[in-house]
């Protein structure tokens, strides 16, 4: 297998994962990783069961791809956004997972209910204005949502987030779904207790030399 070729082996298994980590259900979400030319990525509306390392579209820095290749993600655009704006990001997981959805339908914000909050890189987890799938509006709310963060909640829509491997954005993605979850939850009790600023900040500088072991 060359480089790219296990690249896309990884993609189809980690878009495999999603749905049996909860993330997500059918053909909703999609994958990707940066290659040496842009991006590798998700054909639009396959099933991830039946997607093969055949299937993974490169999308090239100009947006394009090779004849005979199947269409990219829709999504292609805010993955690419990502990768342009973003040199730490080296793959992007996006996905319909139940608990962030339910906080992006409610177009609710993540705040600093829980000091993991911060695991995705700030004191918050911003929810992207909406706009039409596909749509370069939508990739730009996202990556002002973004904003010097790893995740985002998409409004009336999802969740994006992205890490330096696969495996990293898959894990921040699990990660902001059992927050929202959290979240979901806590709302109930009606008196949940945010942490402040100074608080987020401690948390924040202790995650800088956290997790060495791994
Ligand atoms: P694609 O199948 O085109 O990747 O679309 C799925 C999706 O989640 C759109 O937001
Ligand atoms: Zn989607």
């Amino acid at each position: 297998m060359t480089g790219d070729q296990s690249l896309c082996q990884e993609i189809v298994d980690t878009a495999r994962a999603l749905s049996p980590k909860g993330l997500g259900v059918g053909r909703s979400g999609n994958v990707s990783a940066r290659c040496a030319d842009g991006m590798l990525i998700t054909p639009s509306g396959v099933p991830y069961e039946t997607m093969s390392v055949d299937d993974i579209v490169q999308v090239n820095e100009a947006g394009n791809v090779p004849e005979n290749s199947l269409e990219p993600s829709s999504e292609w655009r805010f993955h690419q956004a990502i990768y342009q704006s973003r040199p730490e990001a080296g793959a992007v997981v996006h996905c319909h997972s139940r608990f962030a959805t339910v906080l992006a339908c409610a177009r609710t914000p993540i705040p600093a209910f829980h000091y993991m909050v911060a695991v995705a890189g700030g004191a918050d987890i911003a929810c992207a204005d909406y706009a039409v799938f596909g749509s370069e509006d939508l990739s730009r709310s996202v990556i002002s949502a973004l904003n010097g963060r790893s995740a985002c909640l998409m409004a009336n829509h999802g969740q994006v987030a992205f890490g330096n491997t696969l495996a990293a954005a898959f894990e921040l993605a699990c990660e902001v779904e059992e927050l929202s979850a959290q979240y979901c939850e806590a709302l109930k009790l009606n008196r949940v207790h945010l942490l402040s600023t100074v608080e987020m900040d401690a948390v924040l500088e202790r995650f800088k030399s956290y997790g060495r072991n791994a």
